[in-house]
C-alpha cells in the first residue's frame, strides 16, 4: 500500500497517509535513503507502510535515483558555462536586522512574546491531525471572541481585505443588490469590490466621522431592497463606532444578510455576532488579538450559508470559496480535504493570541480599550487638541483620531514620534488624510503606560515641531 513520492509528485495524496513526519526515528531510518536523495517521502497507508521494503517503494526509488542522476549534469553546464544572469543579491548575505518599534497606528499592533513563541514551535502538515485539533481550538476562541454559535467559523489565509473578499464573492451573484453603509474608506473598499462581483452596488453614504441611525438603515433597506447590507463596526479611517444592536432584525425584516466588518474594532469593543442577529463577520489577526497579520477570521452564520448553497452561478473565487474554506477548517462534518497549505505558524499565534484573550476575557478587555481610550482623550484635551468625532459614544477606542490643529505639519509630528521614540502613530486616511492622527490602541498595546507616553512624545513633539505644510 506504500507509496512514496518525489519531486514530481511532492503533494497531498488523498486518502489516509502519514507523512515523514509522523514516522518515529527508527522507521525514518529504514526509508533514509530515500530521503537522503532528495526525495520528499510521503508515504500513505499508515506509518506502518514506510517500513516494508515493497516493490512499489523499491521502484520509487529507482526512480528517485533517475531523477537525481538526470538533474545533476544540466545543472553543472548552466553553472559552468557563466549563464547565470542573476547572481544571490548582496544584502541576503547580510543578517536580516528589524528595529524594534511600539506600534501606536492604526494597525499592526505589537505581539507579546508569547504570540512570537507560539510561532516558533515545530512546522506540521497543514492536515496532520495536531495542525487539525491547534485549528478546531482557534476556531473555539473565535466563537468567543465572535460570540457565536455558528458552525462555519474559520479562517481566510490573508489579511483583512481577505476576510472582505470572501464575504463579497461568497454573497453575491452578478445583479444581486448589496446596500453599502459608507462613510469612510472601508466602505469605499468594500464597494469597490462588490462590483467587482458584478454586484449592483447601492450606496448610504454619510460624512467621515459620522455614523448610521437604525432609522437611516432602515430607510436605505426599504428603498433598495438589498440581497445583503454590509456595514463597518470600526471604521478606522475616521475613528467611528457603528452601532449595530438592532441591524440584524432590520436586515431580517427586509430579508437581506447583514455582513460587518470588525477588524479594527473586534475584541475591543462588544460585539455579538448571534444575539445582533449578524449574519457574516469577519476580522484581522494584527489589531486587538496582537498576532502578526497573516489571517482574517470569519464567521458566517446559517442564513449566510444557506444564500451561498443556493447559489446559481459559480463562486468566483476557488481560493475564497466558503464551502471549500469550512471543509478545510472542519466546520461541514466531511473529511477535511486539502484545499490550500493553510499557514501554520500563523495558526499558532493566533492561537496563542486567542487563548490570551480568554484568559483575561471580553468584558474586561472591553473595559480596558475604553479606560485607556478616555485616558488618551482627558490627555490629548489637557494639550488643547481636539478629536476628529466630538461625541465620545461614537467613538471607536481602538483607532483613536485627532484634529491636526492649524499650523501644525501633523507629518513632522509623526516623524518626530518614530525618529526619536521608534514609536509609530500615523496621519489620516482616505477622508481624514491630512487631517487627523491616528494612534491605535489594541489589544498588547492598549495599557496606561502606553497612553502616557504617547501623549509625552506628543507634548514634547507639537512644543518641537513648527510650521505648516501641506503635502500628505
Ligand atoms: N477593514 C478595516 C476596518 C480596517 O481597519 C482594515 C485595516 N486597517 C481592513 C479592513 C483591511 O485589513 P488588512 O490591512 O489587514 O487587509
Amino acid at each position: 500500500m506504500g507509496t512514496s513520492g518525489c519531486m514530481h509528485c511532492h503533494g497531498y495524496y488523498p486518502g489516509t497517509f502519514a507523512s515523514i513526519g509522523f514516522v518515529q526515528p527508527s522507521k525514518l531510518m529504514m526509508i533514509g535513503n530515500v530521503v537522503r536523495r532528495g526525495c520528499v517521502g510521503l508515504v500513505t497507508g499508515g506509518a506502518s507502510a514506510a517500513t516494508t521494503r515493497s516493490p512499489g517503494l523499491v521502484a520509487a526509488r529507482r526512480r528517485c535515483l533517475r531523477t537525481a542522476t538526470s538533474l545533476r549534469a544540466p545543472l553543472s553546464a548552466v553553472l559552468s558555462d557563466g549563464t547565470m544572469n542573476v547572481t544571490p543579491p548582496e544584502c541576503l548575505k547580510k543578517p536580516l536586522t528589524v528595529p524594534s518599534k511600539l506600534l501606536m497606528g492604526p494597525g499592526p499592533s505589537n505581539s507579546p512574546l508569547r504570540v512570537h513563541y507560539a510561532m516558533m514551535k515545530p512546522l506540521l502538515g497543514h492536515l496532520h491531525p495536531e495542525f487539525c485539533q491547534i485549528m478546531d481550538e482557534v476556531k473555539e476562541g473565535l466563537r468567543y471572541i465572535f460570540q457565536t454559535k455558528a458552525n462555519v467559523v474559520c479562517c481566510v489565509s490573508g489579511t483583512g481585505h481577505a476576510g472582505m473578499e470572501t464575504t463579497m464573492c461568497n454573497l453575491l451573484e452578478p445583479g444581486d443588490v448589496i446596500l453599502i453603509a459608507q462613510n469612510g474608506i472601508w466602505g469605499e473598499r468594500a464597494a469597490d469590490m462588490a462590483r467587482r462581483h458584478d454586484a449592483d452596488v447601492r450606496l448610504l453614504e454619510k460624512a467621515a466621522g459620522e455614523v448610521f441611525s437604525l432609522g437611516e438603515l432602515e430607510a436605505g433597506l426599504k428603498t433598495h431592497k438589498p440581497a445583503v447590507l454590509f456595514v463597518v463596526q470600526g471604521e478606522s479611517s475616521t475613528g467611528a463606532l457603528q452601532p449595530l444592536e438592532g441591524v440584524g432584525a432590520l436586515c431580517r425584516k427586509y430579508n437581506a444578510l447583514l455582513a460587518v466588518d470588525t477588524v479594527a474594532s473586534l475584541g475591543g469593543v462588544p460585539f455579538y455576532m448571534d444575539d445582533w442577529e449578524i449574519d457574516v463577520v469577519y476580522t484581522g489577526t494584527q489589531k486587538v488579538i496582537s498576532a502578526p497579520p497573516s489571517l482574517a477570521p470569519i464567521a458566517f452564520g446559517d442564513r449566510a450559508m444557506a444564500k451561498v448553497r443556493a447559489r446559481k452561478t459559480p463562486i468566483r473565487s476557488f481560493y475564497a470559496d466558503m464551502t471549500w474554506l469550512a471543509n478545510y477548517w472542519g466546520c461541514d462534518g466531511l473529511p477535511r480535504k486539502y484545499h490550500h497549505t493553510g499557514p501554520v505558524s500563523s495558526v499558532y499565534a493566533l492561537r496563542e493570541g486567542l487563548a490570551i484573550v480568554c484568559e483575561e476575557g471580553l468584558e474586561s478587555l472591553w473595559k480596558r480599550h475604553r479606560a485607556c481610550a478616555e485616558k488618551l482623550w482627558e490627555g490629548l484635551a489637557a494639550l488643547g487638541l481636539e478629536m476628529f468625532i466630538s461625541d465620545a459614544s461614537k467613538r471607536t477606542p481602538t483607532v483613536n483620531t485627532i484634529r491636526v490643529p492649524d499650523g501644525i505639519d501633523w507629518m513632522k509630528v509623526v516623524k518626530y514620534f518614530m525618529s526619536n521614540y521608534l514609536v509609530e502613530i500615523s496621519g489620516g486616511l482616505g477622508p481624514s488624510a491630512g487631517k487627523v492622527w491616528r494612534i491605535g490602541l489594541m489589544g498588547y498595546n492598549c495599557t496606561p503606560e502606553n497612553v502616557d507616553l504617547v501623549l509625552r512624545i506628543m507634548k514634547e513633539a507639537l512644543g518641537n515641531v513648527k510650521g505648516v505644510s501641506s503635502q500628505l
